[in-house]
């Protein structure tokens, strides 16, 4: 399999190239197709097996230029080193388009956060509880969400985050597709996606 057989247009399939990867990843070759045909997805993967390019490169794929200025795409994780690592990643997939990102953690002021917010964005990545403090006090609008990732899920449930990840899912369209990655699947996880995902694709690595 090659990226090409994916039919990711031309700014993605630069910014692949730009990064040096040659060929997609086994669980980019299971997980890709579904989340590009807009199917919810279980994703198990550990760290290092390229698990955030697989739905990051889809969701770019799929959003494709700036629009609206709220979030369409939203990206949970459990830490703020992995919220700050997965917006380089996806800064460095969506450097030729013009798609606005945001990333919120803790350990900062929110201020600036708060401004970035107010300028517009299409994706968003965030800790569970700078989210939910964000979207009390007014400054998150998700109507327009299309695609909501969980990642490094079982981390999240462990952490304790299963009362803000619930606070997040009341505050967000119905309709729309949920990617949840996990490096085990534990009887929380088990649980976490019964009640988050629909008919889902099960991928493994
Ligand atoms: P992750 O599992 O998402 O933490 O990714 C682990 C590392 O693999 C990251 O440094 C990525 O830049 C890299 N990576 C992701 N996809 C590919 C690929 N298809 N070919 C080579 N490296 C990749």
């Amino acid at each position: 399999k090659t990226f090409e057989d994916f039919n990711f247009n031309k700014q993605v399939l630069s910014a692949i190239a730009d990064a040096g990867y040659e060929t997609p990843t086994p669980i980019q070759v299971k997980a890709m197709p579904s989340i590009l045909n807009g199917q919810d997805v279980l994703g198990i993967a550990q760290t290092g097996t390229g698990k955030t390019a697989a739905y990051v490169l889809p969701i770019i794929m799929k959003l494709k230029y700036a629009q609206d200025n709220d979030i369409r795409a939203l990206i949970v994780a459990p830490t703020r080193e992995l919220a700050i690592q997965i917006e380089e990643n996806v800064r460095l997939y969506a450097k030729y388009t013009d798609l606005r990102i945001v990333a919120l953690y803790g350990g900062l002021g929110p201020k600036t956060q708060i401004e970035q917010l107010k300028k517009g964005l299409d994706i968003l990545i965030t800790t569970p509880g700078r989210f939910t403090d964000l979207y009390l006090e007014g400054h998150i609008a998700t109507k327009k969400l299309q695609i909501l990732v969980l990642d490094e899920a079982d981390k999240m449930m462990d952490m304790g985050f299963m009362p803000q990840i619930n606070k997040i899912l009341e505050v967000v369209p119905q309709k729309r597709q949920n990617l949840l990655f996990s490096a085990t699947m534990s009887a929380k996880v088990e649980k976490l996606s019964e009640n988050f995902l629909l008919w889902p694709t099960k991928v493994e690595v």
